[in-house]
């Protein structure tokens, strides 16, 4: 063997179950395919149940002084959660950027190896133990390992590869998502309804707006590459009236509303975490936190004090 484990993907929940796996004294390799982080924030934030998490394992210091809130909602409809019992709130400004870079470091500081720039390519297992081809900076390897964890997002390569099944319903829409600077635009609520849509508009920093666009009636694509910006300022004008074309897109993304999640998180020495075992539409900011969540035993939970 190589190691006890290999996990695909240092994503939220591949980082977090490698830190995991080093506390309980397991070794473990993580293989990343992106030579380094890309960046980018798809998640903002955390629930309830991920801070309640992270302070089990030490680590909300790690992100500064955190804000949190009781003011949620459930279909648009306002929710104040201040009355339930639980040590902690929920947090809605952390940037899945810095979630990575702090669990990346914890993971190293436990003795986590992190593998960038290797590229989980194909596998096979029998009763013994995972074998797995990897395309590194230096060319093509093999790994053998007792457990292969697929943490590599909802195109898993590790899913398919292994044969997990994977039903639910196909996208019905696209949805836009883009971060710009230098644009002045309202500020609007998540599930705001305009003629022809919803929109929301919300401030990343003085500088950057997070935008989100569903236009009724737009067709889910397969797209090779990011939504290109002047689709998404011409989506923006038509939905709302103001103009954005001028501004510098930081960040842009299409997405659909696919749902789907594997009937078995493990077929014999493969198991499945995160985005790879089910996806679905962003919109309720869940798919980062039920990743991390996937990949702890937690303990119970707390009480406020
Ligand atoms: C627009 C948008 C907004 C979102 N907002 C929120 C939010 O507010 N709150 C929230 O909780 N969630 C949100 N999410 C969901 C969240 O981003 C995902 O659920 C989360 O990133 C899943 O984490 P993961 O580690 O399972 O997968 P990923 O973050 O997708 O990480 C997978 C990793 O695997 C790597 N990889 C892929 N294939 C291979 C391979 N063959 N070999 C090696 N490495 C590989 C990738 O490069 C990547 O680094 C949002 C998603 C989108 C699209």
């Amino acid at each position: 063997m190589d190691t006890a484990v290999v996990v695909a993907g240092a994503g939220p929940a591949g980082l977090m179950l490698a830190g995991e796996l080093r506390l309980a004294g397991v070794d473990v390799i993580v293989t990343e395919k992106l030579a380094r982080p890309s960046g980018e924030s798809r998640g903002l934030g955390f629930t309830v149940r991920t801070m309640e998490v992270l302070d089990q394992r030490g680590l909300l210091p790690r992100f500064g002084e955190l804000t949190t809130t009781a003011h949620h909602h459930f279909d648009g409809l306002p929710l104040n959660l201040g009355g339930l019992d639980g040590a902690h709130l929920a947090n809605k400004s952390v940037l899945q950027s810095q979630t990575e870079e702090v669990l990346e470091k914890w993971a190293v500081e436990q003795g986590a190896e992190i593998r960038r720039g290797h590229e989980l390519l194909s596998l096979t297992q029998n009763d013994d133990a995972v074998e797995i081809e990897v395309r590194g900076p230096a060319g093509g390897y093999r790994l053998r390992c007792a457990y292969l964890v697929g943490c590599d997002g909802g195109r898993s390569k590790v899913r398919k590869s292994a044969g997990f099944d994977f039903p639910g319903t196909p996208a019905t829409m696209e949805i836009f998502l883009a971060d710009v600077r230098g644009v002045r635009v309202q500020e609007r609520k998540f599930g705001e309804t305009v003629p022809g849509g919803l929109v929301m508009a919300g401030h990343l920093s003085d500088d950057l707006v997070r935008l989100i666009i569903c236009e009724h009636g737009s067709a889910p694509r397969q797209r090779t590459g990011p939504a290109p910006f002047e689709e998404i300022a011409a989506a923006w004008m038509r939905l709302t009236g103001e103009d954005i074309s001028t501004g510098t897109p930081v960040w842009t993304s299409a997405y659909g509303d696919a749902v789907r999640q594997v009937t078995n998180y493990r077929l014999g020495r493969v198991l499945l975490a995160g985005d790879s075992a089910h996806i679905h539409l962003p919109a309720g900011g869940q798919g980062m936190n039920v990743s991390i969540q996937d990949t702890i035993t937690p303990r119970p939970r707390p009480t406020r004090s």
